[in-house]
């Protein structure tokens, strides 16, 4: 039985890569190649360029690999960017989904798992929020995520399919042994952007917003590392394989940092000053989200790697692993 991860040549489709072929599974992954890169795909892996909502191509692979379950990442997943361009979000990450689901109940699929995001709560208040908290979300984003997480709820009652959704708080960090990282051109995400800073690959940076109500005025994440999110939806996987019931689990560690706090932590391991602005807020920016994350423990679930200066040298030393490279990403 095969494992068929979309998404699998992005950054944290990779990472999942690597855990599932470390264990020896037998990985398939489908991935259009707009955002991700073909390098980043594990050698011990197949690799299909081609796109999640081709019904025919993924009947061909579900019925070819034996696809047992489905772990779907591709997506768009830039928060401003889906302010502007709502549509572009709610294609990619609501109907192509749906597409890709149709497929897999068509083809027998048993398992989906599926990457969901914290922005499905919106607009918490300061104390970590649990999965069982009010869905409010704010961003064209968080409501694509949301409408494909019903859609399953709603295929899992009716058809013989369990189905496994992660909620994630802010992903940063890259493989402990440099074998992946957060590579995609024209990066948004904060850590990413402040170490590229410190490269001197950007001029400057800015905080968006100091006018927030947290203890700084700058916005509170929960930043977790990408290994340890990946051995989540391995634990996950392992739960339905079980027969267990489908789930929703918040990915976080439970401890939020400032905008400011991250920034002062990329400079003090990087060894590097750089230029910080404080600019205007940012749209569809929620002051604070910090995950309570006591249901995935259940599952067995032990971090490794729940500290911010060790995230932020994996980043920083994937960014440099990256300028070593002819085919270097863009930064803008
Ligand atoms: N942020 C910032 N400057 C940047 C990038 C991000 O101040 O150059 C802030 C952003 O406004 C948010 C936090 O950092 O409060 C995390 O943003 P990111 O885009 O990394 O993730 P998000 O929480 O939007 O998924």
């Amino acid at each position: 039985m095969g494992i068929l991860v979309t998404g699998g040549a992005g950054y944290i489709g990779s990472h999942m890569v690597l855990h599932l072929a470390d264990a020896g599974e037998r990985v398939i992954v489908l991935d259009n190649l707009t955002t991700g890169f073909d390098w980043l795909v594990d050698h011990r892996v197949k690799l299909v360029e081609g796109d999640i909502a081709d019904a025919d191509l993924v009947g061909r692979l579900i019925a070819e690999h034996e696809i047992e379950a489905v772990i779907h990442f591709a997506g768009s997943i830039v928060v401003p960017e889906s302010v502007e361009n709502p549509l572009k979000y709610y294609r990619n990450n609501t109907s192509k989904t749906r597409d890709l689901i149709e497929a897999c109940v068509a083809g027998g699929v048993r398992h989906f798992i599926f990457s969901s995001t914290a922005a499905v709560y919106g607009m918490v208040g300061l104390e970590p929020v649990g999965e069982e908290g009010a869905l409010n979300p704010v961003s064209p984003y968080g409501r694509s995520k949301l409408m494909s997480e019903w859609m399953l709820a709603d295929v899992a009652a009716a058809h013989k399919m369990t189905y496994g959704v992660l909620r994630y708080f802010n992903v940063a960090g890259a493989d402990p042994q440099m074998r992946a990282g957060q590579s995609t051109a024209g990066a948004t995400h904060l850590i990413k952007v402040a170490v590229q800073t410190a490269l001197g690959h950007r001029d400057k940076m800015s905080v968006f917003g100091d006018d927030y109500a947290t203890p700084d005025g700058t916005c509170v994440r929960d930043y977790i590392h990408v290994s340890d999110l990946v051995s989540a939806h391995g634990l996950l996987l392992d739960h339905l394989r079980k027969g267990g019931e489908s789930l929703t689990v918040n990915c976080g560690y439970g401890r939020g940092f400032s905008v400011d706090e991250v920034i002062s932590t990329v400079k003090a391991v990087t060894g590097i000053d750089f230029i910080v602005e404080h600019g205007p807020r940012r749209a569809g920016d929620p002051a604070s989200i910090v995950a309570s994350a006591d249901r995935i423990r259940v599952l067995g679930w032990q971090p490794r790697h729940d500290d911010l200066a060790g995230i932020v040298d994996m980043a920083y030393r994937w960014e440099k692993y990256l300028d070593t490279r002819n085919d270097r990403p863009a930064i803008f």
